[in-house]
């Protein structure tokens, strides 16, 4: 039986956090057992915000990796790939661009947000208005059926689809139109309590070692109202709980509530028994990191047989693609 494929990306902008670890990558592993699984470092993506500066590129494209391969994406289950390795996506995004009406763009919310959050950076440029379709080719290259996104990239599949829906009618079928696998998201507040974010300098990093990641604790922010030891907390409305709920037992998480609820333990206790279970969660990580980057040759050979294997499907859709747009 054949398996379902799936599409999935991440733009290198240097190394991932815990956000994108229970936000995506672990969902992304998951799905290695039932489904066909491609999953790509748009570099190409991350030109579209950041082509003025290049000059870290290759290292993010590598801390990455790491991070993909010790959050257990298996090369030898899917095909791991740089996007630029694969320049059929450029040449189905010029194609799919002769099609796309530019309202479609203009229309879509991350743009217009964008535009205006990222402020320093000049992003009125054909490249930025068009990744919505530079993503859509990323996706309809391996016709891939199922595509796992957060609630905020559903917009993006939605004109995958319509994309797709547009190719079809005008030089037939050659496209399925994608389904969108929501990943469940938990709530993951950075320290300073906002959205874990590189952007707000609050992440705790999977790179992070021991140290590290007991002094991001040390210092997170609490419930507000709980300025004293004696002051009861609310753990309701504290982001370090929102950290126990995904990170701590059961058992941690009732001792946390009843003594928070209480004043029967500090936040320095709570943050202490958080930073356990998280040191342990992240022991096996940090070592397969140390042995991976002892050998980066190794992840360049890893991101070229992915590549490879991602070019197999692709060589194959151009040929349809190119067949029924009739170029000569
Ligand atoms: S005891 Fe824990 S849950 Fe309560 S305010 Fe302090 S850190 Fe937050």
């Amino acid at each position: 039986m054949t398996r379902k494929r799936v599409l999935s990306g991440m733009r290198p902008t240097g190394g991932l956090h815990l956000g994108h670890l229970v936000g995506a990558l672990e969902n992304w592993a998951s799905m290695q057992a039932e489904y066909e699984t491609y999953y790509c470092i748009v570099d190409w993506h991350a030109l579209t915000t950041d082509y003025a500066d290049t000059s870290r590129l290759k290292e993010y494209t590598l801390e990455v990796a790491v991070d993909w391969l010790c959050a257990g994406l298996d090369p030898d289950r899917s095909a791991l790939f740089i996007q630029s390795h694969v320049p059929e996506h450029a040449e189905l995004h010029v194609l799919l661009s002769m099609v796309v009406p530019l309202p479609w763009l203009e229309r879509v919310p991350t743009y217009k947000e964008q535009m205006e959050q990222i402020a320093d950076k000049d992003l009125y440029t054909f490249g930025f208005l068009g990744y919505p379709v530079l993503q859509t080719a990323d996706i309809l290259m391996y016709k891939a059926e199922v595509v796992p996104v957060g609630a905020d990239q559903q917009a993006h599949v939605e004109l995958t689809r319509e994309i797709a829906r547009r190719f079809n009618n005008l030089y037939g079928p050659v496209f399925p139109e994608p389904q969108t696998k929501l990943t469940p998201t938990p709530k993951l507040p950075g320290t300073d309590g906002r959205k874990m974010s590189k952007s707000y300098n609050n992440t705790i990093n999977l790179s992070d070692d021991e140290p590290q990641i007991r002094e991001k604790l040390r210092t997170m922010m609490t419930d507000p109202a709980r300025k004293r030891r004696t002051d009861p907390g609310n753990p309701d409305i504290c982001p370090v709980f929102d950290l126990h709920k995904v990170f701590s037992d059961v058992k941690s998480r009732a001792w946390a509530t009843e003594g928070c609820q209480t004043a029967g333990i500090g936040c320095i206790d709570c943050k202490g028994a958080l930073a356990d279970h998280l040191v342990a969660r992240m022991k096996p990580f940090l070592e397969k990191r140390k042995e991976l980057e002892s050998s980066p040759d190794k992840i360049w050979e890893i991101l070229e047989k992915g590549a490879e294997k991602a070019r197999k499907v692709a060589r194959e859709t151009m040929k349809e693609v190119r067949s029924a747009v009739k170029l000569p």
